[in-house]
């Protein structure tokens, strides 16, 4: 059992990044995760389901519709007074960053109340292509097309279009951040990424954005997202850091957190 410090204690045992069966590409029901957490010891959840708007996507819709979120709250709210004795319950959105409906994006946040506001960007959109590429798909077709477009431009626009979403959204909390063509395993970040990467860090800090610690990253790299030098260089701005599991079975909340609390003892604390 690793000792920890007692900031590290207080974010390690919440896990800010959960999916449910509504977003369509996950299983399991939200009482269920609740449960799961619970059984993990866990003082805090936030549901962080996804959100995106004019994505046009081979695999179908994998978000939630202004219908599902209604009710996605009405349940949330219902587990939330249910579980009050044992666990936490926040409710929050994984926003997808699309910059042809930006505007639209601003106004169904600011439709709901939401405990955490999370900026991704999944999607992008390739010219003369009817589909959006998804740069965080495992299927073939998506691989091999991220692989026809070539990975430098691509995670040029990534980072280039996720700063501009810290700097327009009403985010909280910047999710995943390297995460993208995480399927492609020959892909590294270059130089000009890390000063991209600089620029992001620099929005997220003056926006007052946390960075998420993802550890759905071991599953995929054994290393969580992001890598320990985003890491270190966020703490450079004195970013703060918030876990996610991005579950999207119930048994997959709260995975891997003992490795990071490690990590971050290690790396921070020595
Ligand atoms: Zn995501
Ligand atoms: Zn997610």
């Amino acid at each position: 059992m690793v000792k920890k410090s007692s900031a590290l204690n207080i974010i390690s045992f919440c896990d800010s990044h959960i999916h449910t069966r509504l977003c369509g590409h996950a299983t399991g029901e939200m009482e269920e995760y609740v449960q799961a957490a619970i059984r993990k010891k866990l003082k805090k959840i936030i549901f962080l389901e996804h959100m995106e708007e004019g994505i046009c996507s081979v695999q179908g819709k994998t978000w939630l519709s202004e219908d599902d979120f209604d009710g996605y709250f009405s349940e949330g709210l219902r587990l939330r007074s249910k579980y009050e004795d044992e666990i936490v319950i926040g409710l929050g959105v994984e926003c997808g960053y699309n910059p042809d409906c930006s505007d639209l994006l601003l106004t169904r946040l600011a439709g709901r109340r939401w405990d955490q506001i999370g900026i991704s960007c999944h999607f992008l959109k390739i010219d003369g292509m009817p589909h959006h590429l998804n740069m965080f798909s495992r299927k073939e077709v998506s691989v091999q097309l991220a692989r026809l477009i070539g990975a430098e431009k691509i995670l040029d626009r990534y980072f280039t279009d996720l700063t501009e979403a810290v700097r327009f959204l009403p985010g909280t909390m910047l999710c995943h951040l390297d995460a993208a063509l995480r399927f492609l395993p020959e892909v590294s970040l270059s130089e000009s990424h890390y000063v991209l990467i600089d620029t992001l860090l620099q929005a997220v800090s003056d926006n007052a954005l946390a960075i998420e610690i993802n550890s759905s990253g071991f599953a995929i790299r054994q290393e969580q997202f992001p890598n320990r030098r985003i890491l270190r260089m966020a703490k450079s701005y004195d970013i703060p850091f918030v876990f996610g599991s991005d579950a999207h079975k119930p048994d997959e909340v709260g995975r891997y957190f003992d490795i990071i609390d490690a990590l971050l003892l290690s790396e921070f604390c020595p």
